[in-house]
């Protein structure tokens, strides 16, 4: 048949084009700057490129950005401190601390120290509380932009039959839960596997919807799809590299043989991940609005 591609790319670039009309709109008509806070800490060069890509489509948007690079050795202490001055920073909607954090910093005491307010990735228990409860709230990153991708495109998910494949406090578990919600966007049935799934095989064949968040290069085969389903690949996997020393990316489906049979597939990259970066300026965004009391 041969599935329909979904760039991930150009429904970000949509959306940011809406972000930036509101974000003129809320300068010209309250004189409101969205503003964001990115902390870096140690020198790991894949979170150094995630942080600076963020940065850059916060600034092409209109979004005031703030880029905060620490040592790695600093103590967690004087993270938390950092982490409470933003708190109180009227000119800064979101904190972002960028994971993983070096060993010896415990995260969960980082990221549960930023103001739920300002927790723009979605990650504080009050959000997630506030997300199992249907509430108002900063929805997790990739799993929002799975929803974008998913509505933008089209695919009904009331009464779906969905898999999806890991269950990561970032990832498998928020889009269940997402999935399962009483309105537009969820409604669907749902499966969640992982490592002690016993025939994650059977599950994925009678999937209308597989949203494969893994970490495993091309685990999802064409004999592991029914025809014409829908697959929304996470996973982002280096397989090698290529002569000039660039990584070569590979998601956790395997994307020439299983897009023969869906109806609709992401690529990798160019799928969910510009729409993951696209959704943390959605909710800073968000955030400055709720500061002022707009919504
Ligand atoms: P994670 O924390 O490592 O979780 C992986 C999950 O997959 C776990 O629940 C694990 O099961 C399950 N799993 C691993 N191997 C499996 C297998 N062979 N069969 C069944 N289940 C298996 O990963 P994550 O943070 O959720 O990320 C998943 C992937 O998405 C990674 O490739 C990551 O790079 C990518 N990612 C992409 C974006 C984006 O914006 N595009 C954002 C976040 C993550 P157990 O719980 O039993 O161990």
């Amino acid at each position: 048949m041969g599935a329909k591609i979904i760039s991930g790319t150009e429904i970000a670039e949509d959306i940011r084009a809406e972000l930036q009309a509101e974000i003129t709109e809320l300068k010209e008509k309250y004189n409101i700057v969205p503003g964001l806070v990115t902390i870096l800490v140690g020198d790991d060069p894949a979170s150094q490129s995630y942080v600076t890509a963020k940065n850059n489509i916060a600034h092409a948007i209109g979004i005031h950005s703030e880029q905060i690079t620490l040592p790695a050795d600093i103590s967690e202490t004087d993270l938390l401190a950092i982490v409470e001055k933003y708190n109180n920073d009227p000119a800064i909607n979101g904190i972002l601390v960028q994971l993983p954090l070096p060993k010896g910093i415990d995260e969960n005491r980082i990221l549960n120290a930023i103001d739920p307010d300002k927790d723009v990735d979605g990650f504080h228990p009050v959000n997630i509380g506030r997300m199992v409860l249907g509430e108002q709230c900063f929805l997790p990153c990739t799993p929002h932009g799975v929803l974008e991708l998913l509505q933008r495109s089209g695919v009904e998910t009331s009464g779906a039959e969905v898999v999806i494949l890991g269950r990561s406090n970032i990832v498998g578990k928020p889009m269940a839960n997402l999935m399962l919600q009483k309105r537009d966007g969820g409604n669907a049935t749902i499966t969640l596997c992982h490592t002690r799934t016993k025939d994650m095989a059977e599950h994925c064949k009678r999937a209308d919807i597989i949203i494969a968040a893994v970490g495993v290069a091309k685990l999802v085969t064409a004999d592991m799809v029914k025809e014409g389903v829908v697959i929304i690949d996470v996973g982002v996997n280096r397989i090698g590299k290529t002569a000039s020393g660039k990584a070569i990316l590979a998601g956790d489906v395997d994307f020439d043989s299983v897009k023969e049979k869906a109806s609709v597939i992401t690529p990798v990259p160019g799928g969910v991940g510009p729409m993951t970066i696209t959704m943390l300026m959605k909710n800073t965004v968000q955030s400055a609005k709720m500061a002022a009391n707009l919504i």
